[in-house]
């Protein structure tokens, strides 16, 4: 294989680029110059430019090279080629021997057959296509990095040149959505339920650089650094602003503030400028390469970084162009449904919450930042929309359905309406749950029943008082750590905890170790790729065999605890010897606490989550060793019935509420009641009326569940004869129905139990 030293560096070819677009011409004959000089410079046989043109065609518009009879008559679909794959995928493709790639397609008119090696990257406006530009040589020729960065900086100039409208039509360039002004309804994923109405506001209209190339290098690394630091400023402004508070949203601007310092990136976009190009065009060029490299990268998480790199861009490039704020706050209506691409947390903390109804997004996963401060902000969110800030004008009436994952633009009067009627029924609704508030969580015939939250985040904390709970059943402590970029040291941990519990004022709080591994990656944590996640290097199974890791978690709860009683519960745990090792790692740091002169807490109770079947048949020996015993339906059930609990195809091939299910739940409460073990349910059948009912049927008497389902939950357990109901279910538990779901929900119909 032959290799080429290019003998352009790229300031060199952007010098000359820079010479042509000033000079006179039509924008075609600048094309042509364009192909001819990078084809010199980059001693490349052929240099092509294809434009992106209605109905995803891309059509070459300008060859050096190729058959010049082949201009604006080849034309690609997006995807078909090499070309079509570039534009499909925005990113760049460098290949020795384009020939044998499988995207290859033979245009006989272009002659393009004897030319083996080709490059070529994405023309990008504003992340979205405009065209392709590529090269191709007759050799197997490897192109090398320094060669696509060339690329890509004349891909950056031909995107002004496109976008200027000169050779298509504007109205091409458009995105092309064929909804006209028609009410349109759009599917997305749940982020945060809940449902509003209100006016779209489109998340800053993307913004346009106009100058890509440098007449001062030093200059622009000047400006670059000043607007840097005015952009940190901001956001530390931001971190010390008192509405912020004191959750998680706060941590989440503190990481994505880290993010501002970080090195790499700041050195990414410094070599950019180096290489010619304006402060804005190396901002936007360093994260173009961000994007492309972390496109194929599933991993939310990464995603999520992705979104804050974008967040941190846009702030940059306007103050860049001189244009102060991100937001024009006094145009923002009164009822805005914010409409964005994706958006960063501190992009959504900065708009006026008292005027703020919702969110819609094209990106976004539960776990975004965006998603945690809209939840802290209790505003209704859908994300994963397909191109709505192409289908929406600003101004548009817009209903975000959180609850459905649905969103309506421009929504016919009657849907308006029914909305409006639903939002009047979920206030009048959240009214009488209020009221419930302060009555007994007590069934009709006397049974008491104790009723607590999940909670995963401090902002959750505030549903004790707002549901009245007797506590938090299960502390999902791995939430805080997903949304972190490095694992948080003890110090860190225990502050979090502090927090915690002083909030919880007393009420139990049940704290679940690590439950990570498996599809729960913490990027700081190495993973090693499980076949079956759920079933994988997960929970405990990691925490014993890094015990560092669980001891310091430990070491933090009982550093918060500073005297309080103290829930810890282990998950996943499978048999008696993994629950004793975890005991032990306790200990330890019961003694070295003790040892420090720490205040160890007043009681440290410990359980385990009954998640993994085996434990069903080792209950005796495990119940005289632990304090409680709390049951993980979600993973129970899923492994009773070996049926993945997040695949919605295997969704109706069981139910929750069949005999086994229950009788398996029935001897867990014989076993604890024998042994004097208090049990209790957290999985999200506790949140659900008619489940919990079965719950209650069957002998439990504690539940924990979303705080959404309290009021619910509630209102069933108040209109509840027991004695009667157990009886009856007693019958159909011991029957073969495959479930028993029709059955009660015909009980709770016949004595007036709301379900
Ligand atoms: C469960 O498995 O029921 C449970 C509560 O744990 P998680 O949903 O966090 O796995
Ligand atoms: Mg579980």
């Amino acid at each position: 294989m032959e290799r080429t030293t290019p003998v352009a560096g790229p300031r060199l070819i952007l010098r000359r680029l820079r010479d042509v677009m000033a000079r006179a011409g039509t924008a075609q004959e600048r094309l042509d110059q364009v192909v001819r000089i990078v084809a010199g410079e980059m001693v490349a046989e052929v240099c092509s430019i294809y434009v992106l043109r209605a109905g995803d065609i891309l059509e070459l518009f300008a060859t050096q090279g190729l058959n010049p009879d082949a201009v604006h008559r080849t034309r690609l679909r997006l995807g078909e080629g090499i070309v079509g794959d570039i534009a499909a995928n925005e990113r760049p493709l460098s290949l020795a021997d384009a020939q044998t790639h499988p995207s290859f397609a033979y245009r006989p008119e272009t002659g393009e057959e004897i030319y083996h090696s080709m490059a070529g990257v994405p023309i990008l406006r504003g992340e979205k296509v405009l065209g392709v530009l590529a090269v191709q040589n007759r050799t197997l020729r490897q192109y090398d990095e320094e060669e696509i960065e060339t690329l890509e900086n004349v891909a950056m100039v031909l995107a002004e040149l496109v976008a200027s409208g000169e050779l298509v039509n504007p109205e091409e360039i458009k995105p092309i959505d064929g909804t006209g002004l028609l009410p349109v309804r759009l599917d997305g994923v749940q982020l945060n339920g809940g449902v509003a109405i209100g006016k779209a506001v489109l998340h800053e209209p993307r913004i346009f650089i106009s100058k890509v190339i440098a007449e001062d290098t030093a200059l622009e690394q000047k400006r670059f650094i000043e607007a840097l630091g005015v952009v940190r400023a901001d956001l530390d402004r931001m971190l010390e602003s008192d509405h912020l508070g004191h959750g998680e949203h706060r941590e989440v601007l503190e990481t994505f503030r880290m993010f501002a310092d970080d090195r790499g990136w700041v050195e990414r976009i410094r070599e950019a400028i180096g290489t010619g190009l304006t402060a804005e065009a190396g901002v936007q060029r360093a994260f173009d390469d961000m994007r492309v490299r972390f496109s194929e990268i599933s991993d939310p998480y990464i995603q999520e970084r992705l979104a804050d790199l974008s967040d941190l861009t846009r702030r940059l490039l306007l103050r860049l162009m001189g244009r102060g704020s991100v937001l024009d706050a006094a145009s923002l209506p009164d009822d805005a449904v914010i409409v964005a691409r994706d958006l960063g947390p501190a992009d959504l903390l900065e708009y006026d919450r008292g005027k703020l109804r919702g969110i819609v997004l094209e990106a976004g996963s539960a776990l975004s930042h965006v998603a945690i401060v809209a939840r802290a902000l209790d505003l209704p969110v859908v994300g994963r929309v397909e191109d709505i800030t192409g289908r929406v004008e600003p101004g548009d009436p817009i209903v975000v359905d959180g609850d459905n994952a649905q969103v309506f633009i421009r929504p016919a009067e009657e849907i308006q309406q029914q909305v409006a009627d639903t939002l009047q029924a979920v206030e009048q609704r959240r009214r009488q749950y209020a009221a419930l508030r302060e009555l007994p969580a007590a069934t009709r015939d006397g049974v008491a029943v104790s009723l607590r939250v999940n909670a995963g985040l401090l902002i959750d904390l505030q549903h004790l008082a707002t549901t009245g709970a007797d506590g938090v059943g299960l502390y999902r402590t791995e939430i805080t750590f997903m949304v972190r970029s490095q694992f948080p040291d003890v110090e860190e941990q225990a502050q979090l905890y502090r927090r915690v519990l002083d909030q919880a004022d007393g009420k139990p709080v049940a704290f679940r170790t690590l439950d990570v591994g498996g599809d729960k990656v913490l990027p700081y944590v190495e993973s090693f790729g499980d076949e079956n996640p759920a079933m994988g290097w997960r929970a405990i199974r990691i925490g014993l065999d890094r015990p560092a890791m669980l001891r310091r978690q430990l070491r933090a709860i009982i550093m918060a605890a500073e005297g309080r009683p103290i829930w810890i519960m282990f998950p996943m745990v499978a048999d008696l010897a993994e629950l004793r090792q975890a005991r032990h790692l306790l200990d330890l740091e019961l003694t070295r606490a003790r040892g420090r002169g720490t205040t160890t807490p007043a009681r440290v109770s410990v359980g385990v989550m009954l998640e993994v079947p085996a434990l069903l048949w080792q209950l005796p020996e495990l119940l005289r060793e632990i304090d409680f015993l709390s049951v993980g339906s979600n993973d129970l059930v899923q492994f009773l019935f070996a049926a993945d609990r997040g695949n919605p195809r295997l969704a109706g091939r069981y139910d929750t509420l069949s005999p086994s299910v229950l009788r398996a739940l029935r001897n867990v409460v014989e076993a604890c009641k024998r042994a004097n073990v208090e049990l209790s349910l957290c999985g999200e059948m506790a949140g659900k009326p008619i489940e919990a009912m079965a719950l209650l049927g069957v002998g439990l008497r504690t539940l924990s569940m979303a705080p959404g389902g309290f009021g619910p939950v509630k209102s069933m357990v108040r209109a509840l004869d027991l004695a009667r109901f157990t009886g009856y279910l007693d019958a159909l538990i011991g029957g073969s129905q495959r479930s028993v779901r029709d059955s009660i929900r015909l009980f709770a119909r016949d004595h007036g139990i709301p379900l």
